[in-house]
């Protein structure tokens, strides 16, 4: 420990997502963030979007009773049915490829927009061959708007593009027809407006209240798991079974497993010295370091005590940990954390490591022994002088070597 001037701790952020929520796009404007938040929806929505494809479909195919009805069992209301059998066709398409693929996202999404696109296009032709149904066809539109709005899953801002686009081709096929008195025309043009603007407002509400939902769940996760100090993972998160499930899982598929256990050197003198603030100045630029310096997905740092923290690294045997420990260590012994009056303060930290090499038929069954094995070691670094790394292997009732 020190007060020499050297190079500081990068300051790290908090291993939070991001997630502020791009209310242009109501969407979550991390995309990774986004993805989570739709893969967390998806059994829901797809289920949803089932029910919806259904129902799009049957009533296309029983409206058609009003096309004979219109123009009697002409070849024309006939060519209309057809129609509209082709959007029942492309709706069981759609359904057919969410069945097959529960666990895509975009398949969700891509097989609403071509429904509602199949569905508007046939629509407009409808449409236009029935001139005398006009009024009733631009109520069915607003309608439809609904449907789209409503039943886009997760790309609000497809729906708006689709629900726009098809109201102007609407709009622009009524003036080209041309026949419709002008007081007629503005009233039905209002109309479809009238459908965007709520379909837009009611959807957009809808998505956005649904993140603002998930955002405050992950935000709770967050306060509950992280220490807020360091933003490492507190003992709760060890105590809802993470070495458990990660043993389990190294057991079951055979791979390798290490812990460390890092302790910051005569921390306490630090605090004596420098004062508390400064003591919680280096244990927040160590925290930030052992979360900089491992996987971010897939190692688990843990504040386990005051000063000392656990790393958990699936699949990395006793020498990837202890090759890691020690760049942890140099790094950590190198840098200063920036405390009060521009003074450094610089320490050094121990670290103990157990591991479960990979194939291992003899991998111990609880946490217990691995956890055991890497404070034993963490007292042999101590004893050792400190400011160094000792690890062992571990098996169900012994320890093998020392590395
Ligand atoms: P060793 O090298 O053997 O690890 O010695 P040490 O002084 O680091 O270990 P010891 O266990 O004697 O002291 C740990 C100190 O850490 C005591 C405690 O006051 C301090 N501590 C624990 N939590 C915090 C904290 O959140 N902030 C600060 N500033 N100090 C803390
Ligand atoms: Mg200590
Ligand atoms: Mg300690």
């Amino acid at each position: 420990m020190s007060n020499a001037r050297k190079v500081p701790v990068p300051h790290h952020d908090l291993p939070y997502p991001r997630l502020e929520i791009d209310r242009q796009r109501a969407e979550f404007a991390d995309a990774a963030v986004e993805d989570r938040f739709n893969r967390h929806h998806l059994p829901e929505t797809t289920a949803q979007l089932k029910i919806s494809l259904l129902f799009c479909a049957a009533f296309y195919v029983a409206f058609g009773a009003t096309d004979v009805a219109t123009l009697g069992p002409t070849a024309t209301a006939w060519a209309m049915i057809a129609l509209r059998l082709l959007v029942a066709l492309v709706a069981a398409g759609g359904l057919l490829a969410i069945t097959r693929r529960p666990e895509s996202v975009r398949i969700a999404v891509v097989a609403a927009c071509v429904v509602e696109i199949v569905g508007l296009a046939v629509f407009m032709v409808l449409c236009w061959y029935q001139p005398a149904a006009t009024a009733w066809n631009v109520m069915s539109q607003a309608l439809i708007l609904m449907a789209i709005y409503i039943n886009i899953p997760n790309r609000f801002i497809h729906a708006v593009w689709i629900a726009a686009g098809s109201s102007a081709v609407f709009c622009a096929m009524l003036f080209v027809q041309g026949h419709l008195k002008m007081d007629d025309l503005v009233a039905l043009v209002l109309l479809l407006m009238l459908g965007n603007t709520l379909g837009y407002i009611g959807a957009r509400r809808f998505h956005l209240a649904r993140r603002e939902e998930f955002r405050s769940t992950i935000l709770l996760q967050q306060l509950a798991d992280r220490d807020p100090l360091t933003g490492c993972y507190n003992r709760r998160v060890l105590q809802k079974g993470l070495l458990d499930a990660e043993l389990a899982r190294a057991r079951r598929y055979g791979t390798a497993l290490s812990v460390i256990l890092g302790d910051i050197d005569h921390f306490k003198r630090i605090n004596d010295t420098h004062g508390h603030a400064a003591g919680d100045h280096v244990l927040s630029d160590f925290g930030g370091l052992l979360l900089a310096m491992t996987r971010e997905t897939v190692d688990s740092v843990v504040r386990y005590g005051g000063e000392e923290f656990l790393i958990v690294l699936p699949e990395t045997d006793l020498a990837g940990a202890h090759a890691l420990a020690e760049r942890i260590r140099h790094a950590f012994g190198s840098t200063g954390s920036a405390v009060e009056f521009g003074e450094f303060v610089t320490a050094t930290a121990s670290f103990g490591i157990a591991s479960v090499p990979a194939l291992d038929p003899d991998a111990p069954e609880t946490p217990a022994v691995l956890m055991e094995a890497a404070d034993a070691q963490l007292y042999a670094a101590k004893r050792g002088g400190r400011n160094c790394v000792r690890g062992v292997s571990v098996t169900a009732d012994r320890m093998r070597s020392t590395a």
